[in-house]
C-alpha cells in the first residue's frame, strides 16, 4: 500500500493523492512530431480545512478516456479513489472539487462518472465557454456535456474569476494553458502553498520560455507563469506540481532559466 504524503499550509492539511502515470509522445505536449516518450504523473490534491474537504483536480477517472486511447498509455496499480481511502476518507466526505480546467487528465473522477456524491464541483465559466468551441474529439469539449448536466442538476457551479471556495482555499484565474485556467492558493496569511495545475505542471515547466504546443495562449501562459512563480518565491510557498513524476512539492527560486526547483525535506 502506498503512503499518502501530507503537509500543513497554515490551518490547512494538504494530502498528495495519486491517479497513476501516463506515457505519451512528446509531440502530444510540445507540438510537432517529437518521437521521444514523455511521462507525467497525476497528483490530485486533497485539502482538509475546518469542516471542509476540498479536492483539487481529479485525474483521468476509472480508465483512460476513449479519445486518448492509442495516444496515451495509463499506468497505475492504484487510483485516486484508493489513495483517498488511504488518506482516511470516503468519496462521500469530499465537500468541494475544484477543476483547474477541463482537460481529460484533470476532470476524470469529478465528471466521468461523478464520483463524489456530496461535493460541489467548481469550474470557471470561461473554461467551459472555451471547451464548447473546441473541435469535435478534443478532450476539453468531451467534458462539456457532464459540466452542463452538473450545472442543471445543481452539483456543478460556474465561477466568474478569482474567489474563495472555502476559508483556506482561494482560486485565481491564470489563463494561457486554457481560457479560465485556475491555480489555487492554499492556507492563510503568510503560510501558503500554491497548486499550479497546468500553468507549471512539472519541474521542466518552471522555465517560462518552454511553451506547450497545447497551450491556448502561449504568451499569457508565459506571463502568468512568471508572475505566479515570482509570488510563490517571495512568499516562500511550497509549489505543488500536478504532473511531476519525481517529488511533486518544491520551493522555487529565480535562476537563469526562469526558476529552479529547490527540494523540500520531508
Ligand atoms: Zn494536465
Amino acid at each position: 500500500m502506498a503512503t499518502v504524503r501530507s503537509f500543513d499550509a497554515g490551518p490547512a492539511r494538504v494530502h498528495l493523492l495519486d491517479d497513476g502515470v501516463f506515457v505519451t509522445d512528446a509531440g502530444n505536449l510540445f507540438g510537432g512530431s517529437k518521437k521521444a516518450r514523455i511521462k507525467g504523473a497525476m497528483r490530485p490534491i486533497l485539502v482538509e480545512t475546518g469542516e471542509n474537504l476540498v479536492l483539487l483536480d481529479a485525474g483521468f477517472g476509472p480508465e483512460l478516456p476513449e479519445i486518448l486511447v492509442g495516444r496515451y498509455e495509463l499506468k497505475r496499480t492504484e487510483n485516486l479513489m484508493d489513495h483517498l481511502k488511504e488518506a482516511g476518507y470516503a468519496a462521500g466526505d469530499v465537500t468541494h472539487v475544484v477543476l483547474s480546467h477541463l482537460d481529460a487528465d484533470h476532470v476524470g473522477w469529478a465528471l466521468e462518472p461523478p464520483s463524489f456524491p456530496d461535493a460541489t464541483v467548481y469550474v470557471q465559466r470561461a473554461a467551459l465557454e472555451e471547451a464548447r468551441k473546441m473541435p469535435e474529439g478534443d478532450g476539453r469539449r468531451e467534458a462539456v456535456p457532464a459540466v452542463e448536466k452538473g450545472v442543471e442538476e445543481g452539483w456543478c457551479e460556474l465561477l466568474e474569476g478569482d474567489g474563495e471556495i472555502v476559508p483556506g482555499v482561494r482560486v485565481e484565474v491564470r489563463s494561457g494553458h486554457s481560457e479560465g485556467h485556475q491555480v489555487v492558493w492554499i492556507g492563510a496569511g503568510d503560510d501558503l502553498a500554491l497548486y499550479t495545475a497546468d500553468l507549471a505542471p512539472a519541474r521542466i515547466w518552471l522555465n517560462p520560455d518552454l511553451i506547450a504546443g497545447v497551450d491556448t495562449d502561449p504568451e499569457a501562459a508565459r506571463r502568468n507563469r512568471i508572475e505566479v512563480l515570482t509570488e510563490a518565491e517571495n512568499k516562500n510557498a511550497p509549489v505543488i506540481l500536478y504532473h511531476e513524476p519525481g517529488g511533486p512539492v518544491v520551493r522555487v527560486k529565480g535562476s537563469e532559466n526562469g526558476f529552479e526547483a529547490v527540494a523540500i525535506e520531508d
